[in-house]
């Protein structure tokens, strides 16, 4: 396995004090920003508090084994479309990667002994899941046929900036159809769709399934374009997994911002966002080193920005309201695990969720999701050994206010739960096991510099689908976010779209 060692930076590269752009995180929002700006011709400067970049797309080593910190079913990475978006990220700096197509999404074990597969192959999937609900066999097609209309719409068109006026009436006179059904589908969620057709309880339970384990809400807080490219594009562009780790992606991301002329500074961070004339100029590292730009990107959380990095008196109200209609998602617990490979039965697919009883899906520590890397890339562990990464929603008020020996024992006994639940799926595993390493939401806090680790914003009540979540620019001048709390949210391929929109915003304000 070729392991790239931490980038060692002299101070004396970065001379410049003044870009055009300045990027702060180099999350897959940050650096799609970056690359697009820097391709333009832009000069940027991209600042990463960690030592590497990714964030919760980044990676770390151990013992021989290669963890993904978190992402690791990746969309995006088709090759044809335009929802492709991480293909399109990385073709835009003269880069790519070699993936590894994964014939099924996920494999669900569900209350009720339900149990089924979601295979790229859209009619196996829609059998597959006739064959348990026969009764519902046209509710089923309508539903997500109707997924494949939103996608359709998205995956003709170039995927920009929203906040445009001249890609909007371009794009609109070139795709008047795709452009209304969009607007058809922007205020509405997937639960109003999947109940115009769908009325088996036990059924509608599924759907929410199939939302929550990616939007961490059920359908009836899910937008309909979201659950549109989720649900069609496992089965168009399909899940494919990097060679090498989900690190690639923002490793040849970087390699293609250098290679543009672009810039990227490691344990940099910036605690400040320099305010003159209340608009954004600056920024001020945690040592007092000072950079300006011309535009200021935020790759961090809305709640990092805007309670941390900009002065408490300048919360624009439009925030403020924001934060009435969205709220933290929980964070997780995560175990990072080095197993025995003769634990995994053959025909063991990579990607699983485990619910016992459907009164806990969104409950702490209820569903469990598991990733099984290896299967696809066995170079990410020693021979013989698998990695197995297990992660199940949790909130940081349950890790607080504990001593180091309560934190630890906490730890070891949500992680031995965690492992018994497992077992019933993976037996043996328990057994198995070669390494061991917990991560908490004071842990995802910490190392992705998420505000209590969360993993975005989800509506705090049913709200009308993506209409609320915010585009690029904020209420401050020169100010903007990008990354998963901005639309359309969560998942890499959704914050390359956020990272498209905000460098075709900002290259047309700097007139590039
Ligand atoms: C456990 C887990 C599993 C997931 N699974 C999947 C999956 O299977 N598929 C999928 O598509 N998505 C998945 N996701 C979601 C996906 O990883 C995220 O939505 C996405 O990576 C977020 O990208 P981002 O650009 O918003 O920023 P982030 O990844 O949050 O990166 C932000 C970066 O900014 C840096 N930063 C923050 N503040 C500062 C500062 N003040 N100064 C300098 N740097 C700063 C951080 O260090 C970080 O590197 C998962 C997430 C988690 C946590």
């Amino acid at each position: 396995m070729t392991v790239r060692s931490i980038y060692s930076q002299p101070e004396e590269r970065f001379h410049k004090s003044e870009y055009d752009v300045i990027v702060i995180g180099s999350g897959i929002g940050g650096l799609v920003t970056a690359t697009q700006l820097a391709a333009k011709g832009a000069e940027v400067l991209v600042l990463e508090s960690y030592n590497i970049p990714g964030g919760s797309a980044g990676y770390f080593e151990r013992e021989g084994y290669r963890f993904d910190v978190g992402a690791s079913m990746i969309f995006g990475f088709g090759t044809q479309g335009t929802t492709n978006l991480l293909t399109r990220a990385l073709d835009a700096v003269n880069m790519s990667i070699e993936t590894i197509p994964d014939p099924v999404q996920i494999h669900y074990h569900l209350p009720d002994r339900l149990e089924l597969k979601v295979y790229k192959d859209y009619e196996k999937f829609l059998a597959e899941l006739t064959a348990i609900f026969p009764h519902e066999k046209e509710g089923i097609r309508r539903f997500y046929d109707e997924c494949w209309q939103i996608f359709n719409c998205l995956n003709t068109m170039e995927l920009l900036s929203l906040e445009e006026p001249g890609y909007l009436m371009r794009v609109f006179f070139q795709h008047p159809l795709a452009c209304l059904g969009l607007a058809k589908y922007l205020p509405q969620n997937a639960g109003d769709i999947a109940r115009r057709y769908i009325s088996d309880e036990k059924l509608l339970q599924f759907i929410d399934m199939e939302c929550y384990c990616w939007s961490v809400v059920p359908a009836e807080k899910t937008p309909a374009i979201n659950a549109g490219m989720v649900f069609s594009d496992r089965h168009y562009g399909g899940i494919n997994y990097p060679k090498g780790g989900v690190g690639q992606i923002a490793q040849k991301l970087v390699d293609g911002l250098e290679k543009a002329g672009g810039e990227i500074q490691y344990r940099a961070r910036v605690n400040q966002i320099i305010i003159e004339n209340g608009k954004a100029v600056g920024v001020k590292l945690i040592n007092g080193k000072q950079y300006r730009a011309k535009r200021i990107v935020s790759n961090a959380t809305r709640w990092d920005t805007f309670e941390k990095l900009l002065p408490q008196e300048n919360i624009p109200t439009k925030e403020k309201k924001w934060r009435d209609r969205y709220q933290k998602s929980p964070s997780f617990l995560s175990l990072h695990l080095g197993v025995e490979a003769k634990v995994l039965p053959p025909g063991t697919e990579c990607h699983h969720i485990l619910l016992e009883d459907w009164q806990n899906m969104e409950a702490e520590q209820g569903t469990i999701f598991v990733s099984i890397p290896t299967l696809l890339d066995p170079d990410l562990a020693p021979e013989g050994y698998h990695i197995v990464h297990t992660f199940t929603p949790s909130w940081i008020e349950n890790w607080q206010g504990l001593s180091p020996q309560e934190y630890e024992e906490k730890k070891e006994a949500a992680a031995g739960k965690l492992i018994d639940r497992l077992e019933k799926i993976f037996p043996g595993l328990d057994a198995g096991l070669d390494y061991m390493e917990i991560g908490t939401p004071k842990t995802h806090r910490r190392y992705l510099n998420r505000q209590d680790g969360t993993y975005g914003p989800i509506p705090s009540r049913k709200l009308a689908g993506l209409l609320g979540m915010p585009f690029n620019r904020t209420s401050v001048p020169g100010l903007y976010c990008v990354g998963d709390s901005t639309f359309p949210g969560q998942g890499l391929n959704a914050v390359a779209f956020s990272g498209f929109s905000c460098g075709h915003r900002i290259a047309v304000d700097l007139g590039l």
